[in-house]
């Protein structure tokens, strides 16, 4: 049985984790769909972690078009504890500048176009949210940063638009009154999706640029996201190897491996059976099956 114990999505410019050792493909279908890509799995850090390309090779899907409950349950499936987000952003305060990688720790979700919970037909859960990064695996990031030649900013919000289209200069104004450090296309749905699936969940947001609001920068371009992107994954793959190395192999330093103990309201005898197998995976330790 194929086996990882950390997860990592890649984004942007980050389609394939170079550094795996016995390195091997898998294609996984869940029962939310099939992931973006083939998973990658492989030891990194003396680890075994699985790595997935969140756009596809070739950077093929859309923010939008991102299957995120596939790409998760594929990770929940290889039975994936921790999971690493990597993304590239617009920043929008000054002090967060292209070229830095920020650890978010609140998320704004302005997205309507995708499926955000596995939690539906016959069974409801409102897991709690207030904190949706893991308290243990921020820290550890931005004190290993330095060592990958990284400027690296902990906390501030992620702010996540729906896109494809970059901000206007009114929609980016507003979000900087909001006081929102950051715009992307793609976090908070995984980290939704994550705390559901009762895993850490670790942000690595890279800057590439200014958005449209700053003065005297240009607005935002894909060429210029390119552009500093390759320096940002450099450095960011240099990173992943000791911050997966360090990362403690037991969970006793925060609750998300029990988010769903109290967040399942429906009664258990009314969960459709059909429900209960797709997420027997993620439900089974609370609610035993009927049959
Ligand atoms: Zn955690």
């Amino acid at each position: 049985m194929e086996y990882a114990e950390i997860g990592i999505i890649g984004g942007s410019g980050f389609y394939d984790m170079e550094g795996l050792e016995d390195a091997h493909a898998v294609r996984l279908r869940t029962p939310f769909g099939a992931p973006s890509e083939k998973l990658m799995l492989g030891k990194l850090g003396g680890r075994p972690v699985a790595f997935l390309s969140r756009h596809g090779h070739g950077h093929r899907l859309s923010p939008s078009e991102v299957n995120y409950r596939a790409n998760l349950f594929a990770m929940k499936m290889l039975k994936v504890e921790r999971l690493v987000s990597i993304t590239a952003v617009g920043s929008l305060q000054e002090d967060l500048k292209p070229g830095e990688l920020v650890i978010p720790d609140q998320y704004v979700d302005q997205t309507f176009k995708r499926e955000k919970t596995f939690f539906e037909e016959g069974i409801v859960a409102h897991v709690a949210f207030a904190d949706p990064v893991c308290p243990e695996l921020a820290p550890l990031a931005q004190r290993l940063a330095g060592g990958a030649g990284l400027v690296a900013h902990r906390g501030g919000t992620y702010c996540n638009m729906e896109g494809p289209q970059f901000s206007s200069r009114a929609e980016s104004q507003a979000n900087r009154r909001m006081g929102h450090s950051l715009i992307g296309m793609t976090q908070a749905v995984e980290a939704k999706l994550a705390r559901e699936l009762e895993m850490c969940f670790l942000p690595l947001a890279f800057v590439t640029d200014y958005d449209c609001w700053h003065h005297s920068e240009e607005p935002v371009t894909v060429e210029m996201v390119v552009t500093n992107l390759k320096k940002g994954v450099t450095a960011v793959k240099k990173l992943l190897p000791e911050l997966v190395r360090q990362m403690p192999s037991e969970r006793g330093g925060c609750a998300c491996a029990s988010a769903l103990a109290d967040a399942i309201i429906t009664a258990p005898a009314l969960i459709p059976e059909k429900t209960y197998k797709k997420l027997e995976l993620v439900i089974g330790k609370y609610i035993r099956s009927r049959i």
